[in-house]
């Protein structure tokens, strides 16, 4: 299992503020660019990982309270994968392109965008879904809400009114352009973008009054989202091209889990735990009781002589793995209560208990007197 706090040399529970300066250092150390550490890649995206967590004081919270969780997330995590096409991928993947608060473009880091990156792809979009316990382990459907940049659509992203463009004259129709520079060791040339077609040789001729030319607008957009039975907190769903829309293409929406807390269960992975109370007299004589499972009761058969704390195995009655058909357990700790106040009729029990109770006291060390003489 990761350790977020180790990994950023930190103790449990560090602030975020140590958090921010324990990754810059270690960011730096193991930049794979300027790092000569053999593992300097795989260090630096272990860094990055339990950095976008305790920076982000919900995501740092929910490591902090759950941690255990976190392990599904932990050995998926990775750039491989996922092809076009695929409307609805469960993945684990990190979400680098929000990746903020660092001057470092990690897709161009590690060639995933290099091929791309003249081209007008929309950005990736980052939302956080917190779900209830229950629909995490059985899985739902919910809708996610956000302000999507979209083409727009009168003039189907092009910024021109009714599509009518013309070639651009700043360019020549070319998209780029030479730039002359003067420095003292000569005039030097060099080629760009044309600014005023955006390298796409047309201009609109007349702009699009409703992107004002721009071709793309932000709207609220409102998505269905799968819910697949298992998830848990940190875990990513990624819908490729649901993202910010651009001109060449669209980015990816990658919806990141955050599951609530329970009244009864505690999950860890795909185990549950709950206590139950007993009464004295069921964990002494054994008895079968009533438990809660995650769905409904179960029986729940308590041997005679129970200690309280003891635990007991429902094998399969937790969690379904998020990519297989098993099942976690259930597990329930049994809490022996003491009852706080007694009837005059239990106090009698008690009291005749109480002294059949020293009566065995009794009996036993005659006996042991007696068979320490021989
Ligand atoms: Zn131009
Ligand atoms: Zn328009």
């Amino acid at each position: 299992m990761s350790d977020y706090y180790k990994t950023l040399d930190l103790t449990k529970g560090a602030s975020i503020d140590e958090v921010k300066k324990a990754y810059k250092k270690l960011a730096k150390k193991y930049h794979p660019d300027v790092s000569t550490h053999p593992e300097a890649e795989k260090k630096f995206k272990e860094v990055v990982e339990a950095y976008q967590v305790l920076s982000d004081t919900e995501k740092k919270q929910n490591y902090d309270n759950y941690g255990d969780s976190y392990k599904n997330f932990q050995g998926h995590s990775g750039f491989s994968g996922f092809g076009q096409g695929q409307r609805m991928d469960f993945d684990f993947e990190d979400i680098f392109n929000q990746f903020s608060g660092m001057n470092i473009d990690l897709g161009d880091l590690f060639g995933r965008r290099k091929q791309k990156a003249r081209q007008d792809y929309g950005q990736n979009v980052k939302v956080n879904l917190t779900l209830l316990f229950k629909e995490a382990a059985f899985g739902t459907e919910k809708e996610v809400s956000f302000d999507r940049i979209t083409k727009c659509s009168p003039c189907k992203g092009t910024g021109a009114e009714n599509g009518k463009v013309k070639t651009c004259k700043t360019c020549g129709g070319n998209g780029r352009v030479i730039r002359q520079q003067r420095t003292p060791f000569g005039v030097f040339q060099s080629q760009a973008t044309c600014h005023d077609c955006r390298g796409e040789g047309k201009i609109a001729e007349k702009k699009c009054t409703k992107c004002n030319g721009n071709g793309l607008i932000t709207k609220k957009t409102k998505l269905k989202v799968k819910i697949p039975e298992g998830i848990n907190t940190a875990n990513h769903l990624r819908l490729s091209g649901k993202g910010h829309e651009g001109r060449d293409g669209a980015g990816d929406l990658y919806v990141v889990i955050f599951v609530d807390k329970h009244d009864i269960f505690k999950r860890d992975e795909v185990d549950v735990y709950a206590e139950i109370p007993i009464s004295f007299t069921e964990s002494a004589l054994g008895a079968t009781v009533e438990v809660p499972t995650l769905k409904g009761k179960a029986d729940l058969k308590i041997p005679a002589g129970t200690q309280t704390g003891t635990i007991f195995r429902l094998k399969g009655k937790g969690i379904k793995h998020v990519n297989s058909s098993s099942h976690g357990d259930e597990y329930i700790k049994v809490i022996v209560e003491t009852p706080k106040k007694v009837s005059k009729k239990q106090r009698e029990l008690l009291a005749k208990l109480e002294k059949e109770e020293q009566l065995a006291k009794k009996r036993k060390s005659f006996f042991e007197k007696v068979l320490g003489k021989f």
